[in-house]
């Protein structure tokens, strides 16, 4: 199937309270301009100068969420255009996104990830620093956080899964009001159904869409 047909059987199985951000990391830009004429216009990347190349070289009314690992010393290559951080996972993160954001004359939007899963490898606050960040926002003037975003184990244990993404909805709904938090990033291509029964506001979409990654290319 092309990236359009795929593109669109993705999108009809999401209701209308999620977004899609198609993942696009590795994918060459003429498989991003096929699923940018499809009409997506939300596209997630995990590395901050692959996503600034393509940026350079793809039409400027794309948002462009950066998913990954955020190493702080590439921060200032996204910190003009980008428009969600999803992997803010320590408050280094935060000190050199809200210096980044001021020079840039900006506020940059991000979510705080959190490690749900039992796996180790992956990045996260744990669950119960998230109060303490939230209550510490104001030292980050040019940043706003806007929810969560996380991960679960990759198993096929789909009641594990329901379990990880609840616990990180109920963390999220705590915080929603007060904070007008409006975005819960959870779900990739092997685990959305369940995420969005979950709550989630915004999928994460790769291989669903674009086909496998093949690293070694
Ligand atoms: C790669 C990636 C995705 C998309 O994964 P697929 O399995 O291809 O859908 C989603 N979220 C993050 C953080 C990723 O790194």
């Amino acid at each position: 199937m092309s990236v359009r047909d795929q593109l669109r059987a993705v999108l009809s199985t999401l209701g209308s309270q999620t977004a899609l951000i198609a993942v696009s990391k590795t994918k060459p830009v003429e498989l991003l301009q096929e699923a940018y004429g499809a009409g997506q216009r939300d596209f997630g990347e995990n590395k901050i100068q692959e996503m600034a190349t393509k940026w350079e070289l793809l039409p400027k009314d794309i948002r462009w969420h950066m998913i990954g690992h955020v190493q702080t010393n590439k921060i200032k290559y996204m910190a003009p255009f980008v428009h969600l951080v999803h992997g803010v996972d320590r408050e280094k993160v935060l000190d050199e996104l809200n210096k980044a954001a001021k020079k840039a004359n900006r506020t940059i939007d991000c979510l705080l990830q959190v490690h749900i899963a039992a796996e180790e490898t992956k990045f996260g606050f744990d669950p119960e620093e998230v109060e303490g960040v939230v209550a510490r926002a104001d030292q980050w003037p040019f940043v706003r956080i806007r929810g969560l975003m996380g991960m679960a184990t990759h198993t096929d244990d789909e009641a594990q899964v329901e379990r990880e993404f609840t616990q990180l909805r109920e963390l999220f709904e705590r915080f929603k009001a007060p904070q007008e938090w409006d975005t819960l990033s959870m779900g990739m291509s092997n685990d959305y159904p369940t995420a969005i029964r979950c709550g989630s506001t915004h999928v994460r979409i790769g291989s669903a869409i674009f086909g496998a990654r093949n690293y070694n290319e």
